[in-house]
């Protein structure tokens, strides 16, 4: 890899990091309140290997078995941690269980069902977030969310998957409609931390402290509503070739 694109990669990297920092202090909160998880989903490994060396430690990836080789190209780097952000084709739950830092992306009762049983067979726990629809868009996964009126039942339609021993519940994750102009997309942000404030109101019990949201082109928004991890690609490694 050209050292030029090593550079640029650095830059972009340190430059997120920045705008994250000034978003989260326009709003009074701590810049440390704020993970970057980088997503490398269809990214070269040498792109990979550069933001790595530029002190990226969270990496996101929609695809587990597309993991699995950058995994192993990256095992020297002992802290490297995992998020799986993509919606789970069942037999794939193994490879998240036994591998992946994080789940962010569980959409439905069977997801959860087929990770507990997976987690379940290797006695690990692992720290997952509920993916809710905000927008109401019939082609984007998670929990229907965009009807405020429907939330308690949206309330009982998750409760089963809060009594799954081996998923640590710790908030909720949305991929909000795109609009080209990111101000637009910040009533989706703050419907997502309403319907928080909703469940930890009626489920006391979990913490629900994580809101993922926010993405190369509307992160600075979703940091001022209150995202915890913004998962952000194309910003830094540069436009997914092919
Ligand atoms: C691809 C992807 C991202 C990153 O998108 P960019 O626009 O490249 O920042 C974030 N979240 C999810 C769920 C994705 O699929």
């Amino acid at each position: 890899m050209e050292v030029s694109t090593v550079t640029t990669i650095a830059q972009r990297y340190e430059r997120i990091l920045a705008r994250m920092a000034r978003a989260a202090q326009r709003v009074g909160r701590r810049p440390e309140e704020v993970r970057l998880v980088v997503v490398v989903k269809g990214q070269p490994l040498p792109r990979i290997q550069a933001v790595v060396e530029a002190g990226a430690r969270d990496l996101g990836e929609n695809y587990p078995e597309q993991a699995l080789p950058k995994m192993q190209a990256l095992a020297q780097v002992p802290d490297l941690r995992w998020h799986m952000i993509g919606h789970l084709q069942r037999r794939k739950a193994k490879i998240v269980a036994q591998y992946f830092y994080m789940m962010h992306s569980v959409d439905g009762l069977r997801a959860a069902q087929a990770l507990e049983k997976r987690l379940a067979q290797q006695d690990r726990t692992l720290p997952v977030l509920l993916e809710f629809n905000v927008g109401g868009e019939a082609q984007k996964h998670g929990w229907p969310a965009h009807d405020e009126a429907a939330w308690p039942a949206l309330a009982d339609a998750i409760a089963p998957v809060l009594e799954f021993p081996h998923l640590q519940v710790q908030g909720l994750m949305t991929v909000p409609p795109w609009r080209d102009d990111p101000e637009a997309v910040r009533p989706f942000f703050r419907r997502l931390r309403r319907l928080r404030d909703f469940l930890a109101r009626r489920f006391p019990r979990h913490t629900w402290e994580h809101l993922s949201m926010g993405m190369s082109h509307d992160f600075e928004v979703a940091i001022e509503e209150g995202a915890t991890f913004v998962r952000i690609g194309s910003a830094i490694l540069g436009p997914r070739p092919g």
